[in-house]
């Protein structure tokens, strides 16, 4: 069924999961899984915001034996995990960003709930909260919905941005994310939106087009730590984010979020800060950008547009 192999020239696992292909392209049109009614949901009772099992789990909690053996120099084991599925809303064609904030604050509360509930497993290490949107990234079910893995082990760019900030604040004494938001806010170029919890800016290195990162501007290293207060900011700021993101061109934007929080193997993370990132596909109305030979075969994303530039187009997006 499946397994983790490492790759030792990468220093990474890779999650073979053979069965996966089985999965459904397209459901039929008539049918969605995920709209009241689905067998899927029976017993859900009233919801807001659900979280289901994936049907098709790439880990799993109590996963098979590998396929193939593990020996001394192929690492092989066994993949563990849980993937789940993060309903929105009920409601077939209503988007994130058209819920009211009480609503988005229901599914801030299931994120939080997942992370704190899969986190304390002794056999996960990392809660990888996000979601694919739009079929152009090959999202197979249109009913608004996020993502979540939670891994045994730490997914190697987890693993560079946390030695990041590690080396930076040995160094410095300070957070590198928390500089970082003093130096986009005292230039104020690259700014697309902030509230009194959070900034949405474009990095200064931002590698997509629009790839908007979201950080707190409190030091704080996963959705545990939002106040109240903080909650209602996030709320806020993700739903104006995402409805610049749909008025932007007028169609619903396809693109990757994701959460980055700190890994739940008890260890103490004091550097990292809580921040989502958004990895949009379009660099114009009729033109996506591909991963390519430079970033695939090197890792080095070339960006066509200018953040600055592309900063200022998002933060004049009426909404
Ligand atoms: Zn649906
Ligand atoms: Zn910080
Ligand atoms: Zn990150």
């Amino acid at each position: 069924m499946g397994e983790l192999r490492w790759n030792p020239i990468l220093q990474e696992w890779v999650i073979v999961a053979s069965h996966r292909t089985k999965r459904p392209l397209l459901p039929d049109k008539y049918h969605c899984p995920f709209c009241p009614g689905s067998p899927e949901l029976e017993g859900k009772g009233k919801w807001q915001a659900l979280h289901l099992p994936n049907k098709f789990p790439a880990l799993m909690l109590d996963p098979p034996k590998p396929d193939i053996d593990a020996e001394d120099f192929y690492q092989v084991k066994p993949a563990t995990g849980v993937c789940e599925v993060l309903l929105y809303t009920p409601n077939h064609n209503t988007e994130l960003h058209q819920l009211d904030l009480d609503h988005i604050g229901a599914i801030i509360e299931m994120w939080i709930d997942r992370y704190k509930e899969l986190g304390s497993l002794k056999e996960i290490n990392y809660v990888f909260i996000f979601e694919n949107r739009g079929r152009a990234i090959g999202v197979t079910l249109d009913h608004p919905h996020g993502q979540l893995y939670a891994f045994s082990f730490i997914p190697r760019r987890i693993l560079t941005e946390l030695s990041s900030a590690k080396q930076y604040m040995e160094k410095r004494k300070n957070c590198l994310y928390c500089d970082i938001i003093e130096k986009e806010l005292a230039d104020g170029r690259r700014i697309v939106y902030d509230n009194h919890s959070f900034i949405a800016f474009l990095p200064f290195y931002a590698t997509w087009p629009y790839g908007v990162h979201i950080y707190s501007r409190r030091h704080i290293q996963s959705l545990l730590d939002l106040s109240e207060s903080e909650k209602k900011d996030l709320a806020s700021i993700l739903k104006i984010i995402r409805a610049k993101y749909d008025a932007l061109f007028g169609f619903k934007l396809p693109y990757t979020m994701v959460f980055h929080q700190k890994p739940t193997d008890g260890q103490d993370y004091p550097y990292d800060h809580f921040h989502i990132e958004f990895y949009p596909i379009h660099r114009g109305e009729n033109k996506t950008k591909f991963l390519a030979g430079v970033e695939l075969g090197t890792a080095t994303f070339i960006n066509p547009t200018n953040p600055e530039e592309k900063a200022k187009e998002l933060r004049e997006v009426k909404v």
